[in-house]
């Protein structure tokens, strides 16, 4: 796009999102930790799963200080759902920097903003112009798409000369005043018009300036990213039982979904025809320090993590003894009391399978005993 015409440009834009850009609760102020909030939870997450969250969460800790000072279960339990937990936890130690450090006062600076856990070049520039309306330029997923076919780059934007144009072009393209609405606009103008597939060209107000549509490239600019190779893994999940509680465990730092709850669960040969009880038991018995007498498989889900597609089987099972490894952190939890504790979405599932089960159990009459007698366990 030439130089000469950004100023028109830029008025086409925002006069265009005056008029139809979305109402979203982070854009009703200009104050930082709101803004920072929603476009954490943004990232790899749809505006309409977040606004529920962001309102809860907001509800919850209204404050960067209550934020600081909350347990990191209270706010992985908040998260529960949306995923990339290390989000909820980078959030929680830019918190209490913020407190620490700033006296609770969000800092202005670009550099400043960065060096907090979780924030990156975007994060950063979205917050600085969004709240304090510094000319600080955004790249983010329907930015970069969106810059591309204005600029007509058909490069591999993801490359580091493709990134250095388009945050030059980010850059260049914004006013001396006003850039926090300017860089809203864009970003509303990518996620609603510049679409991925059909991009509504016909009523983009900024399509006299933008190459890709004057050449009719749309559909092949940007350059698609590379395909990710998926891996089908099956895993096995155990609800062991003592009495009437079931046994769950802390993930570690190391391992996927860290700080949350999860029933025992781990890998098995995923391509085996048959299911190999005498593993799983064996497995149990080394991670757990506990024997167990498998039951029935009563639920299997599929789901995807990053590059895996996982088949996660289900079970319950009896403990018959034993003594729980010290190096780890577990709890016996009534089923009543599952939702006290932030579980990942399939455990939240499993434990709710668990619960109906105990219901149905309750509800079945056994021989000799009315429905009544037995609901009064
Ligand atoms: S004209 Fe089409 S391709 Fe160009 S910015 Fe607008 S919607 Fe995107």
């Amino acid at each position: 796009m030439n130089p000469a015409d950004y100023s028109s440009f830029r008025r086409k834009l925002i006069d265009w999102y005056v008029d139809r850009g979305r109402d979203l609760p982070w854009r009703r102020n200009h104050d930082p930790y709101q803004i920072w909030i929603s476009e954490i939870m943004l990232q790899q997450t749809t505006v309409a799963a977040v606004i529920p969250y962001f309102e809860r969460f907001l509800t919850q800790f209204p404050t960067v200080a209550d934020l600081a000072t909350a347990e990191e279960s209270e706010i992985l339990k908040l998260w529960e759902g949306l995923g990339y937990y290390s989000r909820a936890r980078n959030i929680h130690r830019a918190a209490k920097v913020i407190v620490e450090q700033y006296s609770g006062v969000f800092p202005t600076e670009l550099d400043a903003l960065q060096s907090l856990p979780g924030i990156g070049r975007y994060t950063a520039g979205a917050i600085a112009s969004f709240a304090f309306d510094q000319r600080a330029p955004i790249v983010e997923a329907n930015t970069l798409r969106l810059y591309c076919r204005l600029i007509g780059y058909d490069g591999d934007p993801r490359s580091r000369d493709g990134q250095e144009r388009l945050w030059r072009f980010a850059e260049d393209v914004l006013p001396q005043k006003g850039s926090g609405r300017l860089n809203q606009a864009l970003m509303e103008l990518g996620a609603t018009v510049c679409s991925v597939r059909e991009p509504d060209c016909e009523s983009c107000p900024v399509h006299s300036y933008c190459q890709t549509f004057r050449e009719g490239t749309q559909a092949t600019i940007p350059q698609p990213k590379p395909k990710t190779v998926i891996t089908e893994t099956t895993e096995v999940s155990i609800g062991i039982r003592m009495g009437s509680k079931f046994l769950l465990r802390k993930r570690t730092s190391n391992e996927r979904w860290a700080g949350l709850w999860d029933f025992v669960r781990f890998e098995i040969e995923h391509a085996a025809s048959t299911f190999d009880s005498a593993f799983v038991v064996g497995s149990v018995l080394d991670r757990t320090g506990l024997s167990i007498i498998m039951g029935p498989q009563i639920a299997v889900f599929k789901h995807s993590v990053t590059r895996y597609r996982i088949t996660l089987k289900c079970f319950t099972a009896d403990r018959v003894k034993g003594r729980l490894k010290a190096n780890e952190e577990w709890q016996w939890v009534q089923p009543a009391d599952f939702n006290g504790y932030p579980l990942s979405v399939t455990a939240r599932q499993f434990a709710e399978q668990l619960k109906q089960q105990l219901v149905n159990d309750h509800e079945t009459p056994k021989a000799g005993k009315t429905k009544k007698r037995s609901l009064e366990h």
